[in-house]
């Protein structure tokens, strides 16, 4: 069966674009010119993603979004926010409100197709009795074992929970603060950059001479986990 993507977004322009573009590749494309009307749809019948435009009539996306994730039957509906803001803080709080990963207006539409696929891969959890996998990556979470392509990583103790929280769930983009939180915990007070240097160490033993870099640096934002190729990211 097709997955179904619901489109939000007032613009007609580009709707017709993404619908071409989604539909060409295989989805079921349905559309939503404002906030009520997303929520509306949601309710009717869930979809495998949402791609949800930040500046909409009447209820704006980070509203809906927040609305989605506040119900258990909607809770894990991956969204994809397009944002035509461009700063920290805004791309901060739509991660913060629940948006999985962002595109910025106006976007390439084969970095948008390569998101839009890489949420998808993530929706379902990779976690089989204690073992989380990823891009060749694999996790015992018992033993607390780590192995790239059958070679062992020695990873230290932040570096193993940082990694365990993104294969958690890949594709989803993590703010460097909601990484703090859930990784060194919320009384413990440490600069966001520090997260930054557990990342630098952690694809330093994650990472050989021939391997694809699992995690993704984004801009002004934060980190997740990425199989989307070089080629694909560039685009
Ligand atoms: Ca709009």
């Amino acid at each position: 069966m097709k997955q179904r993507i619901l489109v939000v977004e007032d613009e007609d322009a580009v709707v017709e674009l993404l619908r071409y573009n989604l539909e060409k590749a295989g989805f079921d494309v349905a559309a939503a010119g404002d906030g009520e009307e997303a929520l509306s749809a949601v309710a009717d019948g869930v979809p495998d993603l949402l791609i949800l435009d930040w500046m909409l009539p009447h209820v704006s996306g980070i509203e809906v979004c927040r609305q989605i994730r506040r119900k258990p039957e909607t809770r894990d509906i991956p969204v994809l926010m397009l944002t035509a803001r461009g700063s920290e803080a805004d791309r901060v709080r739509g991660l913060d409100c629940g948006a999985d990963d962002y595109v910025a207006k106006p976007f390439s539409t084969n970095e948008l197709m390569a998101r839009v696929r890489a949420l998808l891969r993530r929706a379902k959890p990779a976690e089989i009795a204690g073992k989380l996998t990823f891009g060749g990556v694999e996790m015992d979470l018992g033993s607390h074992r780590v192995s790239r392509a059958g070679r062992s990583i020695h990873l230290g103790p932040t570096e193993f929970r940082l990694l365990k929280h993104l294969m958690e769930r890949p594709g989803r983009v993590f703010s460097r603060e909601q990484l703090l939180d859930s990784v060194w915990g919320r009384d413990i007070y440490v600069e966001p950059r520090t997260v930054d240097v557990h990342v630098r160490r952690l694809r330093k033993a994650l990472n050989g001479p021939d391997d694809l870099d699992i995690i993704r640096t984004v801009r002004a934002a934060g980190y997740s986990l990425d199989e989307t190729t070089e080629e694909e990211k560039s685009a």
